[in-house]
């Protein structure tokens, strides 16, 4: 409803690419048999001590600078009190107030306007294992292999006005997290998690409403879905006079609605202290800087570079920036064959309706830009035709071969002899009276047919702007 606006900040969980945990030397491999990637220190075992993983500080401070984030120079661990089996410590490792990185912001492009979002903040923490419920509810089983797995936890500032403005927000997120290589970032596996607090006011007021925090969507898709559901929950209370109950819900995907899980803890509730295992951290200048280098050209700068550099339209150079392979991949192939457009459309079409089809991505299919740049010259050079092409393509996708391969085998290389074509050209004539008198008879259409009969005669291969040519010269 118009009187109200919606405040919505995120709170997005992340586990880094690292190989190794945030605190010990167990794998982070995802999907094993449970338990088999467990130590005495994730296990949380008397006596125990963690080594910070030098890797997962570095993936958080480029995640923090991929974010316009100030890097704190002074950052430390703090315990994070948590009473779940998930993790065996009964705290968590976490940051409190020194995080990595803070104060940052990301643009976004929804609606047609740029869109400015606050990161409040993003720290480093460990992951807890995964709980398996029994059917049936009598008992509960752990699996620690996720336990001190290092995520960042990125906190938005409550700046987004809007359930689809959240899943923008994810996506032009998740896009910058992926350029960064700092992780894989699948929500399916459980890599990238979002959490949303969520209040209404009455628009002009400045103070806050009570929030409620909503967990458990599983894509943006259901992000996107269980806010909208909790505006509307919210207004429709606020209409009948009553009031918010700061609490956690649960988005239930089933019944498309929001369940309560229990009232909402303040951070007091954590009683929070600093970690004694582990001395604080200086970040110095000199890793800032050399992450910086690291630091790949992001999205948006791209995008914008595509449309300057290779003239593309804005649709062109969203689509092909989407990812950094995409993006990689068009430029290499441009470097070989400098028609951007050409290559920009082969790249967005052909050759992404193959990758959707086959679940492939730029990373694993058997398609390399050289391999497109020599058919893309045959195309040039009138050796194939546009159809033939589109066949070798489809071939050089499924087999890897080469185009050159392609059309040796299957005989497809396009006649553009003139004195080969003559020939055809004559014969057609021969066998065609009926037709030939017609277009003499400035029956224009014939031509069409006498066209069509010349492919037919090569089974194709005949360059038809050729065979048009040379029909029109011999009927003169
Ligand atoms: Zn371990």
């Amino acid at each position: 409803m118009d009187k109200y606006e919606v405040v919505i900040g995120l709170e997005v969980h992340l586990e880094l690419r690292t190989e190794t945990k945030i605190f010990c030397p167990c794998p982070t491999t995802f999907g094993d048999e449970p338990n088999t990637h467990v130590c005495p220190v994730c296990l949380g075992l008397p006596g125990v001590l963690p080594v910070l993983n030098k890797r997962a500080l570095e993936f958080a401070v480029l995640t923090g600078l991929a974010l316009n984030c100030d890097i704190n120079s002074h950052s430390k661990f703090d315990r994070k009190n948590y009473f779940y089996p998930d993790l065996p410590k009964a705290y968590q490792i976490s940051q409190y107030d020194f995080p990595v990185a803070k104060q940052g912001h990301l643009s976004m492009q929804t609606n047609g306007e740029t869109r400015v979002i606050g990161i409040n903040r993003v720290h480093l923490e460990e992951d807890a294992g995964k709980l398996i419920h029994s059917e049936d509810g009598l008992y509960s089983l752990v699996d620690y292999n996720r336990t001190g797995v290092p995520l960042v936890e990125i906190v938005s500032e409550p700046d987004i006005r809007s359930a689809e403005e959240a899943r923008v927000f994810l996506e032009a997120l998740k896009r910058i997290l992926l350029y960064t290589r700092v992780s894989d970032c699948k929500m399916e596996e459980g890599s990238l998690r979002c959490d949303a607090n969520i209040s209404i006011r009455l628009k002009g007021e400045t103070e806050l409403g009570t929030k409620t925090e909503l967990k458990n969507m599983n894509s943006f898709k259901a992000v996107q879905k269980g806010l909208e559901f909790e505006v509307e929950r919210q207004i429709e209370r606020l209409e009948r006079g009553e009031r918010i109950i700061q609490e956690t819900l649960r988005w239930d995907e089933g019944s498309a609605e929001t369940i309560s899980m229990r009232s909402k803890e303040e951070a007091h509730d954590y009683r929070y202290f600093p970690e004694p295992d582990l001395v604080p951290m200086e970040i110095g200048t000199q890793i800032v800087e050399e992450v910086k280098k690291r630091l790949p050209e992001l999205p948006q700068e791209k995008k914008e570079r595509f449309v300057i550099q290779y003239g593309l339209p804005e649709y062109d150079a969203e689509v092909l920036t989407s990812t950094r392979e995409m993006a990689d991949f068009f430029e290499d192939c441009v470097k070989g064959f400098p028609e951007p457009k050409i290559v920009s459309n082969w790249v967005m079409g052909e050759m992404s309706r193959h990758m959707n089809a086959a679940g492939l991505d730029f990373c694993n299919n058997k398609v390399l830009p050289e391999h497109l740049v020599e058919m893309l010259e045959m195309l040039q050079q009138g050796r194939i035709s546009g159809k033939m092409a589109k066949d070798i393509f489809a071939e050089m996708f499924s087999s890897g071969k080469k185009a050159e391969q392609v059309v040796a085998e299957k005989g497809l290389e396009q006649i553009s002899d003139q004195g080969v074509l003559e020939g055809i050209v004559e014969e057609v004539i021969k066998n065609n009276p009926g037709p030939v008198a017609d277009y003499r008879a400035k029956k224009k259409k014939a031509l069409g047919y006498l066209v069509g009969q010349a492919m037919k005669a090569t089974r194709g291969s005949a360059n038809p702007q050729m065979v048009n040519a040379i029909l029109r010269d011999k009927l003169k």
